[in-house]
C-alpha cells in the first residue's frame, strides 16, 4: 500500500485513538525504524500509541479492512528484528499501556499491561517478599509483551524457568481484532503455550497475569576465576552433573572480561581467562551446603580465586559485570553482532574451541558470555564496520557459530527468537515439512497473515499454498485474500 493510500487508515487510526496518538511525520517516525537488530532498519508507514486493549482491536480491524500488515512493538530491545516495521502497515507501540492492574501476594499473581518493563513487577511486589522470576538482561527497558513474544529467559531461568513457566494467563487480539482471554487453566489445546514464543506473529497480548516467586531465605553469589575457558566449563559441567541446579551460573570469557572492565571496571581477577558466576539460593542449610560443594567443584577444576558475596551490594558488583557484558563490547569494538545460540552443556568446551578456531581463520574477534547452566551461548563476533569485507566476514562466522550449534544437536537461538535475522536459518534446523507444520499453526490464527508478516519463516507462502489448508477451510483462503508471510 502506497504513502498515499495510508492517509485514509491513518484518519480512521486519529479518529478512534486521538491526533496525539497516531504518527506520521516522518521524522518522529524514524524513531522506529529499528530494535535492537540496528543494521536492519524500515521506517513504518504509521505509528500508533493505544491505551487500552478496545483500541487496539480497533485498530487490527481496521487494518483488516485496508488489509494492511501490523507489528507490536514493546521496548525495541529485541536483538533478532521481531519489532522491525512495515513501510506499508503500522506499528502498534505499547508504551503508554504501562499499569499494574493488580497483585494477588496470596495467590502469587499479579495482572500487568504489555508496556509494563520486567523489572516493574518485581519493583512492585518486592515490599511483600516477591519477585518475578525471568531476568533477561535488558530488563530495566524490556516489556512484559515483548518478553511473552520472545519467550524470554536470562540468568535465572536455569533454574526458574523461562517466560513461559511464569505466564498464567494473556489477554490478547486475536489477528482479526477480537479480544480473547488464554489461561493455563483452559481445558483443550495449550493455545496459551502456543502464543508464548510465537514473537508477535499470532496477535497482541494486551494483559498477562504473570506467576509471582517467593524471594528466597538465602541467596549467596561467587565468582570464580580460572585460567581458561575449559577449566571453567569443566566446572560447570562437574556442579550440574553433581546434582546441583544454582539459580544462575554464567560464565564470561577474556575478551567479554576485557570488554566489561573497559565498560563498567568491575575489577573481576586479574589474568582470568574466564570467569564464572555461580549463584545460589533457597533455604539458608541447603544454600551453605551446596556453597561448600561448589566452591570444591571450583577448587579441583583449577579456580585461582574466589569471591563471595552476601549481601545485595556485593552481590551488584559481582553481576556488574556479567548483566553490562553486550552493551560494553562496544568499548572493545567498532560494531558487533550479539549472537544467540544452544549447545548441548556437555559439548560446550569442544564448541567454545571450534569458535575460536572460526575466530583464527576469519580474523574476526569473538567475546563470550553465556548462560552456561543450560548451554545458551551468546558470542559477541566483533568487527570494524569501516573496514572493508568486515562485516561480511563477521556474518560469516556468525552463521558458521550456528552451524555448529546444529551439528552439535542445539538450536539456532536459545531466548533471542528468529525474527528477520534468522529467518535464514531455520531450513538449516527444520525439513520443510516441519515448518509446513508451524505454518498451519500460523494459519490458524492468521490467515491473512497480517500479524508480523515476514518474521520467522524462510519462505513466504500463502497460507492456501500450505500443504494441509485444504481449499475452502477458510474463506479468506479460498478467496485468494490471504497475503504473504
Ligand atoms: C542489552 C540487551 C540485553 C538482552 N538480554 C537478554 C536476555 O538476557 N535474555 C533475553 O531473553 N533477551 C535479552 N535481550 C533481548 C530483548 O530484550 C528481549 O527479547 C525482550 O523480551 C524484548 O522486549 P521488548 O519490549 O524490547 O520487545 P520488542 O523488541 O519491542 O519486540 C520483540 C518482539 O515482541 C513482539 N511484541 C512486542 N510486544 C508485544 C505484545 N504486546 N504482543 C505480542 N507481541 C509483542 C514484537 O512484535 C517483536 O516480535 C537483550 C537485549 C538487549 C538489547
Amino acid at each position: 500500500m502506497s504513502t498515499m493510500t495510508l492517509q485514509e487508515p491513518a484518519r480512521r487510526f486519529e479518529e478512534l485513538l486521538g491526533h496525539g496518538a497516531v504518527i506520521t511525520d516522518p521524522v518522529r517516525l524514524r524513531t522506529y525504524e529499528c530494535d535492537g537488530l540496528t543494521h536492519h532498519r524500515v521506517m513504518p508507514g504509521i505509528v500508533v500509541l493505544p491505551e487500552s486493549a478496545e483500541q487496539i482491536a480497533a485498530v487490527v480491524r481496521v487494518c483488516n479492512e485496508y488489509g494492511l500488515p501490523f507489528v507490536a512493538r514493546g521496548a525495541g530491545t529485541g536483538l533478532s528484528g521481531g519489532a522491525l516495521p512495515r513501510a506499508d502497515g503500522v506499528l502498534i507501540v505499547t508504551s503508554k499501556m504501562r499499569r499494574i492492574l493488580s497483585v494477588d501476594a496470596a495467590n502469587r499473581r499479579a495482572v500487568v499491561e504489555p508496556g509494563v518493563t520486567n523489572l516493574a513487577i518485581t519493583e512492585a511486589v518486592r515490599d511483600l517478599g516477591y519477585y518475578y522470576a525471568p531476568d533477561p538482561s535488558s530488563q530495566q527497558v524490556c516489556t512484559i509483551g515483548g518478553n511473552v513474544a520472545e519467550n524470554s529467559g536470562g540468568a535465572h531461568c536455569l533454574k526458574y524457568g523461562f517466560t513461559v513457566n511464569h505466564v498464567l494467563a494473556l489477554e490478547i487480539v486475536t489477528p482479526d481484532g477480537d479480544i480473547v482471554e488464554l489461561s493455563d487453566g483452559d481445558p483443550g489445546y495449550d493455545l496459551l503455550g502456543a502464543f508464548i514464543g510465537s514473537e508477535g506473529t499470532l496477535g497482541i497480548a494486551t494483559k498477562v497475569t504473570v506467576r509471582l516467586t517467593r524471594a528466597p531465605e538465602t541467596v549467596t553469589t561467587l565468582l570464580a576465576a580460572f585460567k581458561d575457558i575449559e577449566q571453567g566449563g569443566q566446572a560447570v559441567s562437574a556442579v550440574i552433573g553433581g546434582g546441583i541446579v544454582p539459580a544462575a551460573i554464567e560464565m564470561m570469557d577474556a575478551l567479554a572480561i576485557e570488554a566489561a572492565e573497559a565498560a563498567v571496571a568491575c575489577a573481576y581477577p586479574e589474568g582470568a581467562g574466564a570467569v564464572l558466576i555461580v549463584e545460589l539460593d533457597g533455604p539458608a542449610e541447603e544454600v551453605a551446603h551446596q556453597f561448600g560443594e561448589v566452591t570444591r567443584i571450583c577448587e579441583e577444576s583449577g579456580a585461582f580465586e574466589l569471591r563471595i558475596a552476601d549481601d545485595p551490594a556485593e552481590r551488584a558488583a559481582i553481576w556488574r559485570g556479567r548483566k553490562s557484558a553486550f552493551a560494553a563490547v562496544g568499548r572493545i569494538s567498532p560494531a558487533y553482532i550479539v549472537q544467540d545460540g544452544v549447545v548441548p552443556r556437555t559439548t560446550l568446551p569442544e564448541v567454545l574451541a571450534s569458535i575460536d578456531r572460526l575466530s583464527r581463520e576469519h580474523g574476526i574477534r569473538v567475546a563470550n558470555v553465556f548462560h552456561a547452566g543450560d548451554g545458551n551461548l551468546h558470542p559477541l563476533v566483533l568487527f570494524d564496520d569501516a573496514e572493508p569485507g568486515a562485516g561480511e566476514r563477521a556474518e560469516i562466522v556468525s552463521g558458521k557459530i550456528l552451524d555448529l550449534c546444529i551439528e552439535h544437536g542445539g538450536s539456532i537461538t536459545g531466548e533471542h527468537g528468529v525474527g528477520v535475522d534468522k529467518s535464514r536459518y531455520m531450513s538449516r534446523m527444520f525439513s520443510d515439512e516441519d515448518l509446513d507444520t508451524m505454518q498451519l499453526v500460523r494459519c490458524a490464527f492468521d490467515p491473512r497473515a497480517l500479524s508480523n508478516p515476514g518474521k520467522i519463516f524462510p519462505t513466504p507462502r500463502l497460507c492456501g499454498e500450505v500443504p494441509g489448508v485444504r481449499k475452502g477451510v477458510h474463506p479468506l483462503v479460498e478467496s485468494g485474500q490471504a497475503e504473504h508471510f
